[in-house]
């Protein structure tokens, strides 16, 4: 089926919109039937294309949601506000703590050095970092990149609990202490929380050490490594037998 110019431009005003929330990657919803051009003049409703899933719809309304968000202190030194990144039917979901400066400059949660350990755990586990899906708590920048407060995620995580609603993730990994307060509402040492399985709301989740923490102290890569082959056996990816280097 051709499209129209208007049509076509629509669709790439759409793309580009959801590009800039950090959603690269599209399905065809199964058994999606093509549909009728629209009459001439009639433009088809933005979130009904037939080619964007439902999940990017209900991303699109929680990012629409969270506008251009005023409601902590945490917005007056913001460049970005860092929804999210990833697919949105991935399985394995990583939640963070909040943007750093690299993050707040790109709109996109852990790209800076931190996010480049993410990348090589995610890629330890099999997978690329655009299968999986990133959050953060709060999604605007602490200044100096200070421990969010509580007032702040509480105001903020409402939005990442949509965000795993919609993904819904066979695995959530919560990196760092703030991610697991956040999520499980229980305060105690890392060493603690880490290595064992809850259940949040329907979903496994497993808490890690933050990739930040372990650029400070990699000697304890080797039990983030043990919680990642934790997460991967309930994936069913196959588990290397030697630790990555
Ligand atoms: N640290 C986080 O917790 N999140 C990011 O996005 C980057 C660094």
């Amino acid at each position: 089926m051709a499209l129209d110019a208007e049509s076509r431009r629509q669709i790439a005003a759409r793309l580009q919109y959801y590009k800039d929330m950090g959603i690269h990657d599209f399905y065809r919803r199964e058994g999606a039937a093509p549909r009728e051009s629209a009459p001439a003049g009639e433009v088809s409703a933005p979130g009904t294309l037939p080619v964007l899933s439902d999940k990017v719809a209900a991303l699109s309304a929680i990012r629409d949601d969270i506008g251009d968000c005023t409601r902590c202190v945490l917005h007056r030194g913001r460049k970005n506000i860092v929804f999210g990144v990833g697919n949105p039917e991935a399985e394995l979901m990583f939640v963070g703590e909040g943007p750093g400066a690299d993050e707040d400059i790109q709109g996109e949660p852990f790209v800076g050095r931190a996010g480049q350990l993410l990348n090589k755990m995610v890629e330890a586990m099999g997978l690329r970092r655009e299968d999986v899906y990133i959050a953060n708590v709060v999604k605007c920048r602490p200044p100096g990149n200070r421990t969010p407060e509580k007032d702040e995620t509480d105001i903020c995580s409402p939005f990442l609990l949509r965000q795993i609603e919609v993904i819904a993730p066979k695995v959530i990994v919560a990196l760092g202490a703030v991610a697991a307060k956040t999520l499980l509402g229980i305060n105690d040492s890392m060493g603690n929380l880490r290595g064992r399985w809850y259940d949040f709301r329907g979903h496994k989740l497993l808490v890690t050490y933050h990739p930040a923490f372990l650029l400070r102290d990699p000697r304890q890569k080797k039990e983030a490594w043990k919680d990642l082959q934790m997460a991967m056996r309930e994936l069913g990816l196959s588990v290397p037998s030697k630790e990555p280097s």
